[in-house]
């Protein structure tokens, strides 16, 4: 469709905004509701996700229809996250930029109260709010809902995921003198149908593709991974992407900190983005990524919520979410205003079937790829420090300066030589580092042509024995369903009656250990440990010999353990 916005019949004013923002053509959400929207006091139902220009699909009717002679609030944005909130307003204060006595204001949780009191009394025009500090504003007589016409509830669903119903049912019951309530959703679930039964009058809907603008740009890529080597893979994937602009989402709150604050040692710009971190350390962060500092950010799900960046490259799902429309909300951060995207996903083979999952309900094809091996990225990252140095400019000064010295050394040795040694300079770590790196794509390993890659085992001990009903294979598959490591990656297992025996590949020991806090079988904490640097269990006979109790497997234990979090894949582990 070639739908124009000058078509819509909006005010020169915002026209003029909306030009020099660059937005040439409406997107389809805004093809539909825009003139909808301005035409009719109506109620609409928008089915729409992040990423589709939803905000100015009501942003643009809502400053068309205030009237900005008047002092009171007329329109109310109820959003689910600060952040939201803020690019919200943000963003309309934008599209309103040459709208004279444009006066909008964000109020949100986690940041005080009386710098939000005092630009209340301002009188904002339009007043953007998370539901939480509305009330509370509501509550203390301060703000005033009396002169609102247009409501709108953005990320509906979201806000109702967040728990924010009675919060809703209340601020629309409060805002009695609206003529129209538009309701934006990503989803359509019981709980977005009932606030429109009961609070919208005859609505429309309208929708876009599930597989808004911006999906059928993202290619769904997933790799198959040995559990304990999750994390290599991610370095390996990121080492080969030198040009990445990116999101890692991990479960949970722990993973989003570990995993950073790892990768920064190893020298790449990230950042964490999680729920224990205060609003002035997130917005610290956010504004580091939206300057290019940080190349990456590792958040989790609710931290990301909002997240408005254009130029996303990848998002990389370090671990799966549960829920397939997560993954939609994850994926839906790239490809965003008409630029492609990848969003890739690091599974084990018992995870592959949760891909055919999100496939059939996202109508979504994924393709399996293979994690680059050593010499591939090495490559890489030479060609990209090649095309780095095509496109670099050397100020006249410094040619000038360098060029004597330059001669010189070409005179000692071959031009290409002395390029050689610069490279080396430049990568040897990196070399050292992939010159014989592992395959990491699972399976790789177990198979017979390549049993010289499967290197150096380390001999386990765990406090787990034939009293509690094991026996050699019962033990295997205990510790691949709790972990999730390859059975074929355990080896040479003893089952005593106490106590067991088994060898794993030299580096899943600490992938264990971590696997296993926590964890408890039948009551008892399971203790895994590396048989031959713990003092007494040499030939298995160890200091461990406390009697078990027999039977049954739990995965109950301290909520706070990483393994809890980790690998408790039925729950939904806190963010
Ligand atoms: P939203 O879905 O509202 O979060 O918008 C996503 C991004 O697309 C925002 O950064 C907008 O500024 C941008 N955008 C919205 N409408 C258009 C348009 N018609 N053309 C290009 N970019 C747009």
């Amino acid at each position: 469709m070639d739908t124009t916005f000058q078509e819509f019949d909006l005010q020169d004013n915002i026209l003029k905004a909306i030009k020099e923002l660059g937005f040439e053509k409406p997107s389809p959400i805004q093809q539909q509701a825009i003139p909808m929207l301005l035409q009719e006091d109506s109620d609409i139902i928008a089915l729409a996700q992040t990423g589709t220009g939803k905000t100015a699909a009501f942003g643009l009717p809502v400053l068309q229809k205030l009237d900005f002679s008047q002092s009171a609030t007329q329109a109310l944005i109820l959003s689910p996250t600060r952040e939201l909130c803020i690019q919200t307003q943000e963003e309309i204060e934008k599209y309103g930029k040459f709208i004279s006595g444009l006066n909008t204001l964000a109020v949100y949780g986690g940041a005080p109260i009386s710098g939000q009191i005092r630009a209340l009394k301002t009188h904002p025009k339009i007043l953007v709010a998370t539901p939480g500090r509305l009330i509370d504003l509501l509550n203390r007589g301060i703000a005033d809902l009396s002169n609102v016409r247009i409501v709108v509830l953005d990320e509906a669903d979201e806000m109702l995921n967040m728990g924010f119903r009675d919060d809703i049912d209340f601020i629309l019951g409060n805002s009695v003198n609206r003529t129209c309530t538009w309701l934006f959703s990503a989803t359509m679930n019981p709980d977005v149908r009932r606030i429109s039964k009961r609070y919208m009058k005859a609505p429309k809907e309208i929708a876009v593709a599930r597989e808004n603008a911006g999906n059928e740009h993202i290619d769904h890529q997933y790799y198959v991974i040995n559990a304990h080597q999750r994390y290599d893979a991610l370095c390996r994937l990121i080492d080969f992407t030198p040009d990445i602009y990116g999101i890692i989402f991990t479960r949970t709150k722990l993973d989003a900190q570990d995993i950073s604050e790892k990768l920064a040692r190893r020298g790449v710009s990230i950042g964490a983005l999680h729920g224990d971190m205060d609003q002035k350390a997130r917005t610290r962060v956010m504004d580091k990524f939206k300057k290019g500092y940080f190349q990456i950010i590792v958040a989790t799900d609710v931290a990301a919520r909002g997240i408005d960046v254009n130029d996303i490259t990848h998002v990389i799902n370090y671990e799966l979410p549960d829920d397939p429309e997560v993954y939609t909300h994850r994926s839906g951060r790239t490809a965003r205003a008409g630029k492609s995207g990848i969003c890739i996903s690091l599974v084990t083979s018992r995870e592959i079937h949760r891909i055919r999952m999100v496939e059939r309900l996202s109508k979504t094809k994924f393709h399996k790829s293979d994690l680059p091996d050593g010499s591939a990225v090495i490559r890489k990252r030479l060609n990209h420090f090649f095309s780095e140095m095509a496109a670099a400019a050397p100020s006249d000064t410094f040619l000038e300066n360098t060029q004597r010295a330059i001669l010189e050394k070409m005179a000692e040795n071959a031009p290409e030589l002395l390029i050689q040694k610069m490279l080396w300079l430049q990568f040897k770590d990196l070399i050292k580092e992939y010159d014989k790196a592992k395959d990491l794509n699972a399976g790789y390993q177990q198979s017979p042509e390549n049993r010289h890659e499967r290197g150096r085992t380390v001999r386990l001990f765990v406090n787990l024995g034939s009293k509690d009903g094991l026996h050699a294979e019962k033990l295997v598959h205990y510790i691949a369903d709790t972990t999730d490591l390859d059975k074929k990656l355990i080896s040479r297992v003893t089952v005593r009656e106490l106590s067991s025996f088994f060898n794993v590949p030299t580096e899943a020991l600490s992938f264990l250990e971590h696997a296993f806090a926590g964890v408890k079988y039948n009551g008892r904490r399971v203790r895994i440990e590396d048989a031959d640097a713990t003092p007494g269990f040499k030939g298995g006979k160890g200091k461990f010999a406390d009697a078990p109790n027999g039977g049954g497997f739990s995965r109950k234990g301290s909520r706070e353990g990483y393994s809890q979090q980790k690998f408790s894949r039925n729950k939904n582990p806190k963010k």
